[in-house]
């Protein structure tokens, strides 16, 4: 809804077959919120919320006559409104939304989780996450000041954004000619989204127009660069220049940062403040196979995919069945003329009907002219894919199968997508074994099926799971000795994720460095954004914000970025021009953070992942729950870091925070 609450009703019910056409195609969920929230009544609420048994559409076994009925009292609901030109209704009380959010999707809302969704949702159409400043332009000397922001991914984008309507000054340094990110660079056939793609977009930037339920990577990307359009981003982004470090400048209280244009020449800036947006997936890593290097035919990774070689009738090996293997894979099977797969591990892969679907018209219409409804959507989805595995994802002690599964809850889970993947493979027991992990279900990603199964049982796919040896010329030999001739090598092997802000060069303080500090594979940062001796640094996407039970990455961004925004403007207001976050605050929330992670699935001794370090330390993902980080980032406490401000900033300003040890936060 992009119009006022009268205007967006008078249109809606201009035209009523097209309006009831539309709601016949529409998910009863958000379409039954809409109603209770026009209408208060929570009548027709309780007698439709039985038949509600999950966030997902296909959990739903509403009656036709019942989901009937919903539409009707809508559509006379909204004539009544429009015929009398209502305003829109005040927000349902707190327990009121409460009650329709359990409704809505089947599940007990907590309480502690409205603030939050009501701010994922932001009726109104309000910027829920924007920072305002907090004192007079003339306590805001923002010319003076720089920050230089690297990457322009969805992360770094998101900073732009914000920066931008702060009037922060700042340049995007990006490597690549174009935005995007990891969807710019990854282009491999079936490159899609899995988490769904209404919650998957920026809060302040919904788009009502996705063609699918989870979207293909070029639709994505169109996305970004709708986005970029629509913010003026591009003359503030500097393409095509590869930051290569960065050094913190203590008398200067600056950083100086270096990077190489297209042509090789180094060059370097300064910045008040640097915010890292380099992603954790964009440094392909390719296993070191013995031989490799002797392999005559095209060889490539997911993430570099050369659409210049011709698949038709070759013999392709693809190494690795991960998240970017299980789509492209499926993708290319019906063009190759045989496919080896070579599967170190499996993973769990869980099926979603919706994954395959396209989105209707009916429900676009929906989303773009019913009041609420894409608002409803948002929290539906956001719930779908949030926080309801997480208390499942904890070892219980007593547990009987504990290499197998963590707690009751977990074994369900590995029965249904057991149960799920024979069916899928016709009951070939043979291949079943193969497919099925040894570890507990979430251990790894949870990867959402993409017709993997049945292309297993294909007459020209190979499932190898013994070790491969080497390669020769032109194949892939294995421990065993078995020689398989090869045209084409697919990697799709993952990236070196746990090797942070590789290859960056990022000297602090002190003569302290990030790889010296992190060593090969332990980044750590207080709320994976900041670390001590590294003033005025702030990282996104950084140690510990991965997310592997849910949620989407651009959420855990916007809280990311809503927190430097707070950091920058006390900054800026208070002519702070060092801060830098305490040890003692650092030190104590990656001990919390250890402990928590401790006894969940990413730790368990039977997994091996990206996710995790060589000494099985969690380093890339988050432990918390998104209500735990949300929480944790929602307000920049100065108290937690040392702040020093510079000399001449005026003497009325507000004290800075002691420098008393703060408590652990
Ligand atoms: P990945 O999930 O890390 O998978 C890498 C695969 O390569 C694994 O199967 C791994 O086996 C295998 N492998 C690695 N080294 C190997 C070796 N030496 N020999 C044989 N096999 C080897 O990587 P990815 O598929 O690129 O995905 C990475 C992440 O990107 C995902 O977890 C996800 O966060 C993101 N992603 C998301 C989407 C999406 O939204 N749909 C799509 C693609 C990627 P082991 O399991 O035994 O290590």
């Amino acid at each position: 809804m992009t119009t006022d609450f009268r205007t967006a009703v008078r249109l809606a019910v201009d035209d009523e077959a097209r309006l009831r056409a539309a709601l016949v195609e529409s998910d009863i969920a958000p379409m039954l919120m809409v109603l209770v929230q026009l209408t208060g009544d929570m009548g027709i609420l309780e007698e439709v919320a039985p038949h509600i048994q999950g966030p997902w559409n296909f959990l739903q076994t509403v009656p036709e006559p019942l989901k009937a009925r919903v539409r009707d009292r809508l559509v006379a609901v909204l004539q009544d409104f429009a015929a009398h030109d209502r305003p829109a209704p005040p927000r349902p009380a707190p327990e009121v939304l409460q009650r329709m959010m359990s409704a809505g999707v089947g599940q007990p809302v907590p309480p502690e989780y409205i603030p939050l969704l009501l701010e994922e949702m932001s009726f109104g159409e309000e910027d829920t996450r924007a920072v305002h400043w907090q004192r007079d332009p003339a306590s805001r000397p923002v010319d003076g000041f720089k920050v230089v922001v690297i990457g322009a991914g969805l992360g770094g984008l998101c900073a732009a954004i914000r920066l931008k309507q702060l009037g922060i000054p700042f340049e995007v340094l990006e490597k690549n000619a174009d935005v995007g990110g990891t969807w710019l660079e990854n282009s491999y056939p079936g490159c899609a989204v899995d988490t769904p793609n209404h919650f998957y977009s920026y809060s302040f930037h919904i788009n009502n127009h996705w063609t699918r339920h989870f979207s293909r990577r070029d639709e994505i990307l169109a996305y970004i660069r709708e986005v970029v359009r629509a913010h003026d981003l591009r003359p503030h982004i500097r393409f095509g220049v590869e930051v290569t470090g960065a050094a913190y400048d203590e008398a200067c209280a600056d950083w100086q940062v270096s990077w190489r244009d297209g042509a090789g020449a180094a060059h370097s800036g300064r910045c008040n403040a640097l915010i890292t947006a380099v992603g954790q997936l964009n440094r392909p890593a390719i296993p070191p196979i013995e031989g490799l290097s002797r392999f005559r035919g095209p060889a490539f990774h997911t993430g570099h995919w050369d659409a210049g070689v011709d698949l038709k009738g070759k013999r392709v090996a693809m190494i690795g069945t991960g998240a970017s293997g299980m789509q492209a894979g499926p993708s290319i099977v019906g063009d190759v003329g045989h496919l080896r797969i070579f599967q170190r591990t499996p993973h769990w892969a869980v099926n979603n009907r919706n994954y395959h679907l396209p989105v209707t018209p009916g429900h676009t219409w929906s989303l773009e002219h019913l009041p609420y409804y894409s608002n409803w959507l948002r929290f539906q989805q956001f719930w779908a894919s949030s926080d309801g595995f997480h208390a499942s994802l904890h070892v219980d002690p007593d547990w009987p199968q504990p290499a197998q599964s963590l707690n009751a809850t977990n074994h369900q889970m590995r029965e249904m997508i057991v149960d799920y993947v024979r069916g899928e493979l016709g009951g070939d027991e043979a291949l079943l074994a193969k497919c099925i992990p040894a570890y507990p279900p979430y251990g790894k990603r949870m990867l959402r099926d993409n017709h993997w199964y049945r292309m297993l049982r294909r007459e020209n796919v190979t499932l190898e799971t013994d070790p491969i040896s080497h390669f020769t010329e032109d194949a892939i030999v294995m421990k065993d000795g078995t020689v398989h001739p090869v045209d084409v090598v697919i990697f799709a092997t993952g990236f070196a994720a746990s090797r942070m802000l590789w290859p960056l060069e990022i000297q602090g303080r002190d003569g302290h460095s990030i790889r010296a500090d992190w060593g090969e594979d332990d980044p750590r940062a207080y709320l994976g954004m900041t670390a001590p001796a590294y003033p005025n640094l702030f990282m996104l996407y950084g140690p510990n914000t991965n997310l592997a039970h849910g949620g989407s990455i651009i959420f855990h961004s916007e809280c990311q970025v809503r927190y430097i925004m707070q950091a920058l403007r006390l900054m800026i207001e208070q002519g702070v021009e060092s801060l830098e976050v305490r040890p003692e605050v650092h030190d104590a929330y990656n001990q919390r953070l250890d402990e928590k992670a401790r006894g969940m699935v990413w730790t368990h001794p039977g997994v091996t992942s990206w996710y995790k370090n060589s000494r099985n330390r969690l380093t890339v993902t988050s432990p918390w729950r998104l209500l735990d980080y949300w929480g944790m980032t929602r307000e920049f406490d100065p108290a937690q870091f040392v702040a020093h401000r510079a000399a001449g900033a005026p003497s009325s300003l507000p004290a800075l925070p002691s420098p008393a040890p703060a408590a652990t936060p």
